[in-house]
């Protein structure tokens, strides 16, 4: 198997292809994509013939609003229906050489060879031959653990698979080897790099860490800075999907945003409509794998929300970017055509030291949507305080959220409890 080691940053050209190319790229991809799954799919035969498109309707990315968004439960639906597979398996099965089950259970067939473009998220995270790698994530019950060893291997990296838990026996493992780099979620890193502090350890003396990669898991600023910071560990975060195959988008050098990969067509969708979002508005992220042959998987619903933007990155990369994972489609309350999501309001509300706590409510008054912000502060402020701040937080809903609060309202200490949720939808549809 290749072994990249070009002196370049990129892991293929597609990473830098002109708009026009992608375009080019992606309608090609997806042309044959489609027919492929409804020939060899029975799945997805049945999903184009219910909408009455023919796969040859199927010319542009817009198009794919045609179709239907197939969700995790669609899958678990169809696969009991018509075991093991469900109708999506698009290989003959003796060409399966590996099937990965995950929870659901969701079985998926796979034929792994050829399959390197998950390398890229690693590459762009700078692990290269000569790195020893820490695999923290599962090899079992997952295809999580196998897809990043070999992605690891890809980039020419040492991959160590040391698997989930058993924090004592990565600290170890990590000190003798003298690991370069970790894989797995934040929180687990954290765990790891505490417990070596408890056995004595001096992680910045004692450890040769470098880099981490994260999926799985949010990597929250303030842990970022701590690993950065503290730990002089260089961290990368990347969005990965089990039903899809994998790594959908991925930071590079710049962290402001995930690259989107190429392998996959990524749509930004109203979640309730499925109609394809413009850049910046907020929706759920549906996957087409391009590359996959495997498996006949068309517009999967991933659940998550997230948008995406489009201006250049510094990195030399000229795919979209995706601004983060946002929350979970049900988590979601539309306000007046917008999407607003807790975490985002959260990230503004509490940007704000005065800021203790905050809880949106949603109501309709004469047929429009009304929002109001509840604030409470950590202490008392001034009318003209509390104008200036009230001022200032509704034009960062404004810039974060894209919709402005109606009414900000600053309630008594103690009125807003911790467990409460963050939105409240109070409107009746009458
Ligand atoms: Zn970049």
């Amino acid at each position: 198997m290749a072994v990249k080691n070009r002196p370049d940053e990129f892991f293929d050209d597609l990473e830098a292809m002109s708009p026009g190319a992608r375009e080019k790229y992606q309608i090609e991809k997806l042309a044959l994509t489609v027919a492929h799954a409804y020939r060899h799919a029975p799945a997805v035969r049945d999903t184009l013939d219910k909408a009455g498109v023919k796969p040859d309707q199927i010319q542009k990315v817009t198009d794919l609003q045609k179709l239907p968004i197939t969700r995790k439960t669609d899958l678990i639906e169809r696969q009991k229906a018509y075991p093991p597979y469900g109708g999506f398996s698009a290989i003959p099965p003796e060409d399966i050489d590996r099937v990965f089950i995950s929870p659901g259970p969701v079985y998926e067939p796979i034929q792994h060879e050829g399959i390197q473009w998950f390398a890229k998220a690693f590459w762009a995270a700078g692990f290269r031959k000569g790195d020893v790698v820490v695999n923290t994530f599962t090899y079992h019950l997952s295809p999580a653990g196998i897809l990043i060893h070999e992605a690891i291997r890809d980039c020419g990296a040492t991959a160590v698979p040391t698997g989930t838990g058993n924090t004592d026996i990565q600290v170890q493992t990590m000190h003798h080897l003298k690991a370069t780099g970790f894989v797995g979620t934040p929180s687990f890193l954290m765990t790891v790099l505490k417990r070596a502090e408890e056995l004595g350890y001096d992680v910045k003396k004692d450890f040769c860490l470098k880099r981490a990669w994260f999926t799985g898991e949010m990597l929250a600023p303030s842990l970022r800075k701590t690993f950065e910071n503290d730990y002089k560990i260089d961290t990368y975060q990347a969005y990965a999907v089990t039903e899809p195959g994998g790594a959908l988008a991925y930071e590079c050098c710049e962290k402001s945003g995930m690259h989107l990969m190429d392998e996959y067509l990524i749509e930004i969708v109203d979640p309730e409509t499925g109609k394809q979002l413009g850049p910046g508005e907020v929706g759920e992220i549906v996957a087409t794998p391009l590359h996959n042959r495997n498996w006949g998987l068309i517009r999967f619903g991933t659940g998550d929300l997230s948008s995406y933007i489009i201006e250049p990155c510094a990195c030399g990369r000229t795919t979209n970017r995706l601004t983060g994972i946002l929350g979970r489609a049900g988590d979601a309350v539309k306000v007046r055509g917008m999407f607003v999501i807790a975490r985002q309001a959260e990230q503004v509300c509490l940007s704000f030291e005065p800021v203790a706590r905050f809880q949106i409510a949603v109501t309709r008054h004469e047929q429009r949507d009304e929002m109001k912000l509840k604030v409470e502060l950590k202490h008392e402020l001034s009318s003209i305080e509390k104008q200036k701040l009230s001022d200032e937080l509704s034009q960062n809903f404004q810039n974060i959220c894209r919709i402005k609060p109606d009414t900000i309202d600053f309630v008594p200490t103690g009125t807003i409890a911790e467990e409460q949720p963050k939105i409240v939808d109070e409107r009746t549809w009458e």
